[in-house]
């Protein structure tokens, strides 16, 4: 005769039901929340930190300084397509810092450590200057102050760095703090499908 399961155990299918029920309804409000109507995005042609061509110019940190959260819902995300993996990345290293006994700057560019490096493929352990160098941003850390963005934009870089808002943070206010005191206009409402 087949075995009838316990109180214990239908209680757990139950618990992991109603668990799996509500993460497929966080994922699909997420999903959602992304691809809305109305969502704030930064157009990386117009916010001085990525456009083309606004070179020596003071970095705009506002998307870190006027969100109304307290750590601000725009992140730098790092699109590996393509960057160039390069040893010495002027998004990782402050480049203007002095040169340590590796021959390598001293010090990071990133306020808040919020930019992991690691060699990828091939390792060549006589000149790690071979190597390939994949730079990811953490989005615990990263504030969206925009220096690495303006450090990697061309021709220093390959403006393969760019501020988004990240929507699963955003509380989508209806007059966004940083649009009101962005100088260029940067700030857009996705127009949606
Ligand atoms: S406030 Fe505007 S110009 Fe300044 S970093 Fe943000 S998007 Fe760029
Ligand atoms: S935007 Fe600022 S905090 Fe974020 S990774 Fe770049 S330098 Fe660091
Ligand atoms: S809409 Fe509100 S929460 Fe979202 S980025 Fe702007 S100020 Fe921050």
């Amino acid at each position: 005769m087949k075995e009838q399961p316990t109180r214990r155990q239908v209680l757990g299918h139950a618990v992991r039901g109603a668990t799996l029920v509500g993460l497929g309804g966080i994922a699909t409000y997420l999903s959602l929340k992304a691809d809305a109507e109305g969502a704030w995005r930064i157009n990386p042609e117009a916010c001085v930190n990525s456009r083309l061509g606004a070179l020596g110019v003071e970095v705009c940190e506002r998307c870190a300084t006027e969100c109304v959260l307290p750590l601000s819902a725009v992140r730098a995300v790092n699109d590996h397509a393509k960057c160039g993996r390069c040893f010495v990345c002027p998004a990782y290293f402050d480049v203007k810092s002095a040169i340590d006994e590796q021959r390598m700057p001293s010090r990071k560019l990133c306020p808040r450590d919020a930019i992991e490096r690691k060699v990828i493929g091939y390792v060549d352990p006589d000149d790690p200057r071979n190597n390939l160098y994949e730079y990811t941003i953490d989005e615990k850390l990263c504030n969206g102050c925009g220096k690495c963005v303006m450090a990697c934009k061309e021709p220093a870089g390959l403006s393969s760095i760019r501020l988004e808002v990240r929507h699963i943070l955003c509380l989508d206010c209806n007059r966004c703090e940083i649009a009101n005191v962005c100088p260029d206009e940067a700030y857009e409402r996705n127009p949606g499908s």
